[in-house]
């Protein structure tokens, strides 16, 4: 079994209980785990893989809380780096009109330093560059450029998720796109949401936009569509992926369990060739990633409803 090194935030979102007020209103908040790198290593955790987060958490009562939560869900902590900077927090509200209210306070996630010795381990293991915050700078962006390099000279699959957040970007979408580009030319997959592959791509089709896509580099593209699935384009086909019925309670963490439950598969196999891989083989990964993107839905909070392993095959 191979390792999945996931780099980038683990940050604290502060829910506003009461939907329908914006934050200005907002009088109690709930405290969750949160990160999509982070959610991803329980993901891969909880399905009974080696799932290693690799971020920077402030030395407060917050680091230790997300600390303890991955702890708990089996996730490797043991390269977390510990900043004296506040840990990231993230406040959330469903405002009247339906939309989100967001403030974001960035904080230590940005201090990640690049580890020179975790380069020695990297060889043959699978990385996970998925951090919503990893472009916005700060020493965490110049990490994701050098990881991204070791992960081309050391023989490792690297996997992909711009994890692109409206609210971070709002004026600076160009800046974004022409930011990823590195990354999806040399990433084996890439997982992209259905917005993202267009936003990237500049085609509102999204068949064309994966064509666009492949064209920068990657080999294996995942669209996630919620309900309706996930359209697989590899080796030159493409296919959309039917998810199962599901009652969705909350969607916060599905694309996560989507990619953590793909990565867990790949972990899983002996050799693992994205140029050449059977497509059947892909399509029947997908449908199981898509089954724990569903599943996660059925369930309140993102680490919370990520899926064990029985679970998945029950
Ligand atoms: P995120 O917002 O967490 O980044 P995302 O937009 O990438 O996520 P989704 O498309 O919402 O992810 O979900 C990922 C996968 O989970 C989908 O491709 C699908 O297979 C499954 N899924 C999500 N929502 C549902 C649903 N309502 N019913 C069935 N399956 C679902």
């Amino acid at each position: 079994m191979k390792k999945v090194f996931c780099i980038g935030e683990a940050l604290i979102d502060f829910v506003a209980e009461k939907q329908g007020s914006d934050l200005s209103k907002a009088v109690q908040f709930t405290k969750k785990a949160g990160g999509a790198p982070a959610n991803v290593a329980c993901a891969i955790s909880k399905l009974g893989g080696k799932g290693i987060f690799v971020g920077c958490v402030g030395n407060d009562p917050f680091g230790k809380f997300l600390l303890d939560v991955l702890k708990h869900e089996g996730v490797d902590i043991s390269l977390v780096q510990l900043s004296r900077t506040f840990t990231t927090l993230a406040f959330v509200s469903l405002a009247e009109d339906g939309e989100r209210d967001f403030v974001f306070s960035r904080g230590a996630d940005k201090e990640l330093e690049y580890d020179h010795d975790l380069r020695k381990t990297l060889k043959g293991n699978i990385l996970h560059l998925g951090a919503a915050t990893a472009l916005l700078g700060g020493s965490l962006e110049k990490a994701y450029g050098k990881y991204l390099f070791d992960g081309l000279t050391k023989e490792m699959f690297i996997s992909f998720d711009p994890n692109y957040r409206e609210d971070l970007w709002k004026d600076e979408q160009e800046v974004f796109i022409k930011k990823c580009m590195p990354f999806i030319e040399k990433s084996h997959l890439c997982k992209f949401s259905k917005e993202e592959a267009q936003l990237l791509s500049g085609k509102s089709d999204i068949h064309e936009a994966c064509d666009v896509l492949h064209e920068v580099g990657t080999q294996i593209i995942t669209v996630t569509l919620g309900s309706e699935g996930t359209l697989l384009s590899a080796q030159g086909m493409k296919k959309i992926i039917p998810s199962i019925e599901v009652r969705p309670v909350d969607t916060t963490g599905a694309g996560d369990a989507f990619i953590g439950c793909l990565l867990n598969q790949i972990s899983n196999l002996g050799n693992f060739d994205p140029v050449s891989e059977d497509f059947a083989l892909l399509e029947k990964m997908v449908a199981k990633a898509n089954k724990a993107g569903a599943i996660t839905t059925t369930n309140f909070g993102a680490i919370v409803a990520l899926p064990t392993k029985d679970q998945l095959e029950a």
